[in-house]
């Protein structure tokens, strides 16, 4: 136990990008993934932990990419947000299929599958046991589902945003590129600011900073990340006032 650290989590937020639900450079769904990643939420929810969910949709489309399809940034956008959608459903469904009971609440309409999101149905629902699997971003273009996992941290009340990345935390340099990249386990957002530090993007940051939102960061690849962070082992960087 890291005994140093920061209040218990009673209710998490955790953002899985879309590289979480494919292999490495691949669009099609790794089930494997999926299921390892559902049976970390099952672990927590037995333990009596609320937790909602960020889905993001990068391993099948991300706006910023589209122009080089000819397709406009705005209507990449939302494909990026179906995107989320279609990754939030095959969690919904694996956790499900192991006893889970989940909602999925989407920002944009997608009402034969998803809930709206409406905030305090959401927090009624993780106080019912409920994973909340949240699709389909913001709702708008030109956000990112990290922007919207901090936003929806905030607005949840949630304890802490986990990101969950492919590498193991911060570095002070990029450690694919620098053999002596130095592991940074514990961070003040002031100090991620000074040095650039690259964690989430600017406005995802800042909202954490704003509403005191702490973030760990995480390596997806290691299956018990998640439930050990919240128990209070020193897993990822922390990220905290
Ligand atoms: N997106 C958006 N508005 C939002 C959230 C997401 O337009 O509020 C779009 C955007 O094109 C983004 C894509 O959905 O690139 C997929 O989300 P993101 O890139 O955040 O997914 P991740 O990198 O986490 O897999």
């Amino acid at each position: 136990m890291d005994s140093s650290s920061s209040k218990p989590i009673h209710r998490l937020l955790l953002k899985v990008s879309g590289e979480g639900f494919s292999k490495e450079g691949e669009t099609a769904l790794d089930t494997d993934r999926v299921s390892a990643l559902a049976e970390q939420l099952r672990i927590l929810t037995s333990e009596g932990v609320q937790v909602a969910t960020v889905i993001g949709g990068g391993n099948i489309l991300r706006g910023a990419q589209s122009a080089h399809l000819g397709i406009t940034r705005s209507t990449g956008d939302y494909m990026g947000m179906l995107a989320t959608v279609i990754n939030g459903l095959a969690l919904s469904d694996s956790l499900e299929s192991n006893g889970v009971p989940t909602r999925v609440m989407s920002a944009i309409d997608v009402h034969k599958v998803c809930e709206p999101f409406i905030r305090r149905r959401a927090i009624r629902h993780m106080e019912k046991g409920r994973v909340v699997v949240l699709v389909g971003g913001l709702g708008s273009p030109y956000f990112t589902t990290d922007t919207t996992a901090a936003q929806r941290g905030a607005e949840l009340e949630c304890d802490a945003l986990f990101k969950a990345t492919m590498v193991d935390g911060v570095y002070d340099k990029d450690p694919n590129q620098h053999d002596d990249a130095v592991f940074l386990p514990k961070l003040s957002f002031d100090e991620v600011l000074d040095k650039q530090y690259r964690v989430m993007d600017m406005t995802a940051f800042a909202l954490c900073r704003e509403n005191d939102l702490p973030i760990v960061v995480f390596n997806m690849g290691d299956s018990s990340a998640v439930v050990r962070a919240v128990r209070g082992d020193k897993v990822g960087t922390r990220i905290q006032n």
